[in-house]
């Protein structure tokens, strides 16, 4: 690299950093939980999408270890040469049947299953009408596709039903609306009723990343589509949130839409099969999330609890049912103050300011989990108070 190049990209770097937008890692020793150490300091952990707690579950680490010792590490191939185990197929089908699909295929991530998803099911003679808030995978694969685009407003079903009637008035053959479940900056639900109603009325198709509530939203935990009560033509998700939290993505839907990606995603045909420590230890993750309701209970009880509290305090919430909740500050550099002075007292949260949510609506984002205990979510109350009317967020 010339040397005028490497002096471009710490200029950039620079800027990032004088922006305030400069983001580090910080190492954790030990496992992702409701606790962590991180820096030499034990952290109550409020930031991970880890919502049922699987992170760091016994059950998930055996099954992980006893796949690797009958199955081996590695795969060193793509599904379609060498690459597939039974592991795979079984995982596909109870992902399938979980939630209410013909069939299922697996992606390294969600990224790749949504970056892998429209350009294979849609051309320049069709129309994807996408949520403003959706994803950044979401909005990639749209990017990958040659669909005609149309965009509404987060949340807006006047303007998604212009859109419909627009990409109809435009002549489009096929016509799919994409959406995230829940818009993981506000821990809002997308209307999956009203977007299947209005795409019904307008002979579109739905596909929906349930990402953030696959495993705990709704009956059984099958997702925004089932909490609503309607049925999603495709569905995408993660094994590296509620599921376990490692990584591994997939989408769901119709059998003759599944074929057509094994034949024509390119993400799935041009990069590694998943490891079957992970395939195993999804199929022990869907065990857990089948088998009864106690860790979603759980997570709910202390969505609810965590909720009331804060507003008890005088937080200004987003409001919702979903186990993210926004604590709304405002000011990017008060969410700042108020993450650091939690830090020091013990909680880990991540502020999130402009770009990453609008200008004016910085805040820190809280996640609950079904880990967490009562006592721990007292102290973290604590924590909020005290750090609250430190920054002077709090009276
Ligand atoms: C986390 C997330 C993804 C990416 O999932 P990975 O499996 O980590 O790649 C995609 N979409 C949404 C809405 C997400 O929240």
């Amino acid at each position: 690299m010339t040397n005028a190049f490497l002096t471009h990209l710490n200029d950039t770097l620079d800027q990032i950093e004088s922006d305030g937008l400069l983001k580090r890692e910080r190492p954790l020793a030990g496992p992702q939980g409701a606790h962590v150490t991180v820096e030499g300091h034990r952290l109550l952990n409020l930031c991970a999408n880890n919502y049922l707690g699987l992170a760091d579950d016994p059950r998930l680490q055996e099954a992980a270890t006893r796949a690797m010792n009958s199955h081996g590490f590695g795969l060193a191939s793509v599904r379609f040469i060498c690459g597939t185990q039974d592991l795979h197929r079984a995982l596909e089908q109870r992902l399938a049947d979980y939630l209410g699909h013909d069939d299922s295929i697996l992606f390294a991530a969600c990224f790749d299953a949504n970056g892998g998803l429209f350009e294979p099911l849609l051309g320049p003679e069709d129309a994807i009408i996408s949520d403003s808030l959706n994803h950044a995978s979401i909005i990639d694969g749209i990017r990958l596709c040659k669909a005609r685009r149309y965009r509404y407003p987060n949340g807006d079903m006047d303007a998604l039903e212009t859109c419909l009637k627009e990409a109809r008035a435009e002549g489009a053959r096929f016509v799919m609306i994409a959406t995230d479940g829940v818009f993981s900056m506000d821990g809002t639900l997308a209307r999956i009723d009203l977007i299947r109603a209005l795409a019904d009325r307008h002979d579109a198709m739905v596909m929906v990343d349930d990402c953030h509530a696959t495993g705990f939203m709704g009956p059984k935990g099958r997702g925004t589509p089932a909490h609503f009560g309607v049925k999603a033509d495709l569905v995408t998700g993660t094994l590296g949130k509620a599921l376990g939290g490692a990584l591994g993505g997939y989408i769901a839907g119709p059998q003759a839409a599944i074929d057509l990606l094994r034949q024509r995603a390119r993400p799935y045909l041009f990069s590694n099969a998943l490891p079957p420590a992970i395939t195993a230890a999804g199929l022990a993750a869907l065990d857990i999330v089948e088998a009864g309701d106690d860790l979603r209970d759980a997570l709910f009880t202390n969505t609810r609890y965590w909720r009331d509290s804060l507003e008890r305090l005088g937080f200004e919430l987003l409001p919702g049912e979903h186990p993210i909740v926004p604590v709304m500050l405002g000011d990017a550099r008060l969410s700042q103050e108020m993450a650091r002075a939690l830090h020091e007292e013990g909680v880990y949260v991540a502020g999130f300011f402009f770009p990453v949510v609008p200008k004016g609506q910085a805040r820190i984002r809280t996640q609950m989990n079904a880990a967490l205990k009562r006592a721990d979510l007292d102290r973290a109350l604590e924590a909020f108070e005290t750090a609250g009317r430190r920054v002077g967020v709090l009276s």
